[in-house]
């Protein structure tokens, strides 16, 4: 699933090639994936901003569109071999005669048109938790000790804390050498401080490298990122862990996978 590094790498990529752009028109081919009446006027887009894993297309007009990628979502400006793939599921038209895909092989992501996008933004940055860099030391080390939960739990709970999906959450933890098990409320000062350092970090990491393809994912270019390249803990069954040499062992946490060392992260 697509986390915060690979939303904000098309967020950016929108950012530069269609803000002032005119859309002229939209082609739904999967009406599950597209929420909302019909476009009935141009649209010139003014902004391309996001929250969490939600990416919001300002309009001049005030209206505008709000993007969930999901599982398998992919925003691609352009290229043109997409027009005749099967899992693109909607087309937005320019004026200028690009088109924009949102192509979904699990069709759980969807493209939302919305009367108020100001107040569709405002609802959603009020459903969810600040981003590991809007988030201070001193808040989070609230959030922590106030919860009695996995540590892993608390930091993908997109209410408390946003765009921290499986990827990062499991790489974040090996970084900050704590176990995902651990309550969150035990975690030290410290312990607090580091990991959430060791998210932005990882997270950091994860925009350089234009995120993580060992899915599905492709930036808005079409192009893959190669954070599966630096994956710390995250898949790596049985592989030596990177600081110590042990064999990284998966366990699973809140039902999901999860990846850790046990000398590292003891
Ligand atoms: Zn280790």
């Amino acid at each position: 699933m697509p986390e915060l590094p690979e939303v904000e790498t098309i967020r950016r990529q929108l950012a530069d090639s269609v803000v002032g752009a005119v859309v002229v028109g939209v082609e739904v081919r999967r009406a599950s994936c597209y929420i909302g009446r019909e476009l009935l006027s141009q649209e010139k887009i003014e902004k391309v901003a996001r929250i969490g894993k939600y990416l919001f297309l300002h309009f001049e007009s005030g209206r505008g569109f709000v993007i969930h990628l999901k599982m398998t979502g992919r925003m691609v400006i352009d290229v043109a071999s997409y027009d005749k793939l099967p899992h693109t599921r909607v087309v937005i038209k320019l004026k200028d005669g690009r088109r924009l895909y949102y192509w979904d092989s699990r069709t759980f992501g969807y493209v939302k048109y919305v009367e108020d996008i100001e107040l569709e933004h405002e609802r959603q940055k009020r459903k969810l938790g600040p981003d590991p860099w809007e988030m201070s030391e001193a808040r989070f080390f609230t959030l922590t000790s106030q919860h009695m939960r996995p540590i892993k739990n608390l930091i993908l709970d997109q209410a408390l804390l946003a765009g921290v999906g499986n990827i990062y959450a499991n790489d974040g933890l090996w970084e900050a050498g704590i176990d995902p098990r651990r309550m969150a409320k035990n975690l030290t000062k410290k312990e607090s401080d580091m990991l959430l350092a060791s998210l932005r970090l990882v997270m950091e990491r994860g925009l350089i490298t234009g995120g993580a393809s060992d899915n599905s994912y492709v930036n808005a270019l079409g192009e893959k990122g190669s954070y599966q390249d630096e994956f710390r803990a995250y898949k790596r069954t049985g592989k030596p862990c990177l600081r110590c040499r042990k064999k990284l062992e998966r366990i699973v946490v809140g039902g999901r996978g999860t990846w850790v060392c046990g000398k590292c992260q003891g």
